[in-house]
């Protein structure tokens, strides 16, 4: 399957805990003002890629146990991303995603937005709020995002924080 990539991170330490790849998609409807990665807005731009070749830059790396979908809006393209997180997921990658969506909006979203939010570890939801923008915030840019322990949060139907190393504590 095809998703429309703006770029990949074979080696990040800035999208969740250890070293990470993150697959920045193209395309996205929220448009928060600050954003900082408004180049990804576009959903005619883009570089179309297939999940498998997407899977390979994750497996590329021997230090990669996890991965994170950013954007853009990776719940924009939810069937792409569905796949690559079952492929990965497979092969015992850890998989947490970005959105400008909240979980609740999310629970009540398509039949594909929920069939991806089914297969994630971790989400950090939410849009970029300005007045929200703090620098002591770890893996999140601002302080209504939160950080979830998805299959927690699925199983009480209710957002459940990630654990501690997902809120900068080791
Ligand atoms: S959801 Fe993310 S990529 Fe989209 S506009 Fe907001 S901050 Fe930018």
């Amino acid at each position: 399957m095809i998703i429309c990539m703006a770029g990949v991170a074979g080696d990040s330490i800035v999208d969740g805990p250890g070293i990470r790849t993150t697959y920045f998609c193209q395309g996205c409807p929220h448009h928060c003002q600050g954003c900082h990665n408004p180049e990804t807005w576009d959903f005619d731009a883009g570089t179309p890629m297939e999940t498998r070749d997407l899977a390979q830059i994750a497996r590329d790396n021997p230090l990669c146990r996890g991965v994170t979908f950013s954007g853009g809006e990776p719940f924009a393209q939810p069937e792409g991303f569905a796949e690559l997180a079952e492929i990965l997921k497979a092969e015992g990658y850890e998989i947490a995603s970005y959105t400008g969506y909240t979980f609740e909006q999310l629970l009540q979203g398509t039949p594909e937005q929920r069939r991806l939010l089914g297969l994630l570890d971790v989400l950090v939801d939410g849009p970029f709020v300005l007045s929200q923008r703090s620098l002591d915030l770890v893996y999140r840019g601002s302080a209504n995002q939160r950080i979830l322990d998805v299959p927690e949060s699925l199983r009480q139907g209710r957002a459940i924080p990630a654990p501690p190393r997902w809120q900068g504590e080791y």
